[in-house]
């Protein structure tokens, strides 16, 4: 289980890059593997094409259990929304003695780079928060989200706003408006190190006129959160 980073392979760590050159087969979403064509030319290719992410993974698990050395790559990191808990979910369904070694090697979420390209607004308690209302009913998200913002924590949003899906990201506006000041400074931070990288440091009350996709992560700042010039801070708390 390798995390590639957010971008194109600069934020990838020495410990991911080692484990993709002593892969031989790699499995991941086309979009991903598209991101680091270096690290899979050669190699034998699991990509999304028809596949879901249970049979590709089941996939990857059949080849690292007849003895190949498997990558499934996820962006940022693995262990977070990424493929290491369905892979590890279903390696431990196996009977011990089949059950190939798995080795999670973690990367640099878009959480991390999303922050450090807005400053520092992850000084103090946050919560990330994922929109997908896909495995997860609304009700639980929005119970999340309520809770959060109540007890005055930094939101970040994975997943905020797809084609199909727009009116969660408006209910969090609406919901965290009743709690914290319209000028609440929000960082909205799309596609970060990737070429196409675009960033905003805007408010509370506005930042849904954004644009906002799934390339989209969505920062809220807590009530002491405070912008200057192009920074986003949340205070740690030092005195100065
Ligand atoms: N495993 C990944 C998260 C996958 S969930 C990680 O650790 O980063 C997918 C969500 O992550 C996207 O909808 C978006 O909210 C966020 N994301 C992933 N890459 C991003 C990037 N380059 N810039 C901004 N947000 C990103």
């Amino acid at each position: 289980m390798v995390g590639i980073g957010p971008g194109h392979g600069v934020g990838m760590t020495i410990e991911a890059r080692q484990a993709m050159e002593q892969a031989q087969v790699v499995a991941g979403y086309h979009t991903y593997l598209d991101l680091v064509p270096d690290l899979i030319a050669g190699k034998e290719v699991i990509g999304s094409g028809m596949m879901q992410e249970v049979e590709r993974c089941e996939a990857a698990v059949e080849r690292a259990k007849s003895g190949a050395n498997v990558a499934v790559i996820s962006s940022g990191d693995p262990g977070i929304y990424g493929m290491a808990g369905l892979v590890l979910e279903l390696v431990v369904k196996l009977p011990e003695a089949l059950q190939p070694v798995v080795r999670i090697i973690p990367g640099v979420s878009a959480v991390g780079s999303v922050a450090a390209a807005l400053g520092a607004p992850l000084m103090h308690d946050f919560a990330v928060i994922s929109m997908s209302d896909l495995m997860t009913p609304w009700e639980v998200i929005e119970k999340r989200v309520r809770a959060a913002i109540e007890a005055d924590f930094v939101i970040a949003i994975y997943n905020p706003k797809s084609v199909k899906r727009t009116e969660q990201i408006e209910k969090v506006r609406e919901i965290a408006l009743q709690h914290r000041k319209s000028t609440t400074p929000v960082g909205v931070v799309r596609s970060v190190s990737r070429p196409d990288q675009e960033l905003v440091i805007t408010t509370l009350d506005r930042f849904t006129e954004k644009k906002i996709d799934m390339f989209t992560t969505v920062i809220i700042g807590n009530s002491q959160t405070f912008q200057s010039g192009q920074f986003m801070i949340t205070p740690r708390g030092y005195t100065l």
